[in-house]
């Protein structure tokens, strides 16, 4: 806020400043994790993007998929255990959908980003016991670089997936569809962000797609193959509402009757921004995840991805998870992991306890 403030001294004549100065920004509302993953297998800047998995049946049986981008994928248990390893290339960002059917049986199907040989790489969770199945053939992105990644199932059961190139803000959307037992993409869209964006998600309801271009605008497009470049800005990197570059990782906090919340992390704030799912999208505030004593936890710092649900996920998540992942797990030395978080307490502390 003090740098702020004086270059607003400074530069007085910029538009803006003014209500920046009658405005101040709110300090962050902190919550807390109530579990933390155990690390990701490779040291430094490693763990990335993460998915959550619903239980059909038990809630408490419900899974989160990370990335190790040095590695590949670690799938967790709701108290953070690693129960599996996928040692399958540099895999940045992840994400889930259900209903994918595969001879008749309706599977989970999960996507991501492989940087080793800049592919989108398939799997399908076997429900009964809880593994990731590799399925078809590495899908080749065609981009130098493939970085992030989210997935869309629309109303009539078709799934897709988007993929960001790093570098130059392009995307590229796929139909992923089952062939007998295996899985096919067929590339259906093309279209710029403008410049580098990682943070995507897509909400199957509304078929709205929001991208986060990490030092510039927070964008509402369509998710449908036909949405082309048609775009809507829903906040911007210094706009006001705190965003501070990077942002990064986007989840939506699904609600009734088409309301809810969308999570941005931002990430140049050590905190994340939350805003309305439904109508203009109106920015609702920030919380930051800070330690947890008791539980001997640390807090969360520069997060990569977030995913959230609000299905009740037991004791601990009545109104469903939040998964973030930590830049800097402690104690020191420790490698980079995932904390959860109970989107109880976020909306306690944003006064949102009665909504969604
Ligand atoms: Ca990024
Ligand atoms: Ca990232
Ligand atoms: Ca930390
Ligand atoms: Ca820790």
């Amino acid at each position: 806020m003090g740098i702020r403030y004086w270059q607003c001294l400074i530069f007085a004549a910029v538009a803006g400043c003014a209500q920046m100065n009658s405005l101040p920004e709110k300090a962050p509302l902190p919550v807390h994790p109530i579990a933390e993953t155990d690390p990701v297998a490779t040291p430094h800047d490693a763990a990335d993007d993460s998915a959550i998995w619903v239980h059909p049946t038990d809630p408490a049986k419900s899974l989160v998929i990370g990335t190790d981008k040095q590695r590949g994928l670690h799938v967790y248990d709701l108290d953070g255990r690693a129960l599996e390893t996928l040692p399958d290339g540099r895999l940045n960002n992840v994400d889930i959908r259900d209903g994918f059917l595969v001879n008749g049986r309706a599977m989970a199907l999960v996507s991501a980003t492989n940087r080793s040989n800049n592919s989108i790489a398939l799997y399908l969770l076997d429900p009964d016991s809880r593994r990731l199945v590799r399925v078809g053939n590495p899908v080749p992105t065609g981009f130098a670089d493939p970085y992030g990644l989210c997935m869309y199932l629309n109303p009539q059961g078709e799934h897709y997936v988007f993929v960001s190139n790093s570098d130059d803000g392009r995307f590229r959307q796929w139909r992923l569809r089952a062939d007998g037992a295996t899985a096919v993409a067929d590339r259906v869209r093309e279209f710029r962000v403008g410049s580098k964006a990682e943070g995507c998600v897509a909400d199957d309801e509304t078929g709205a797609l929001y991208i986060a271009e990490e030092g510039g605008g927070f964008w509402k497009y369509r998710a449908s193959a036909d949405g082309g470049n048609v775009r809507h800005q829903i906040d911007r990197v210094g706009g006001g509402n705190g965003l501070v570059a990077d942002i990064e990782g986007v989840a939506i906090w699904h609600g009734r009757k088409g309301r809810g919340f969308i999570v941005v992390s931002n990430q140049g704030a050590d905190s994340y921004a939350v805003y309305r799912r439904e109508g203009n999208n109106s920015f609702v505030g920030l919380f930051r995840v800070g330690d947890d004593v008791e539980r001997n936890i640390d807090g969360v710092s520069a997060t990569d991805g977030v995913a959230v649900t609000s299905q009740p996920l037991g004791p601990h998540y009545p109104d469903g998870l939040l998964v973030v992942q930590d830049g800097s797990n402690l104690p020191a030395g420790q490698h980079q992991n995932f904390k959860y978080v109970s989107w109880r307490e976020i909306a306690s502390v944003l006064g949102l306890a009665n909504e969604g």
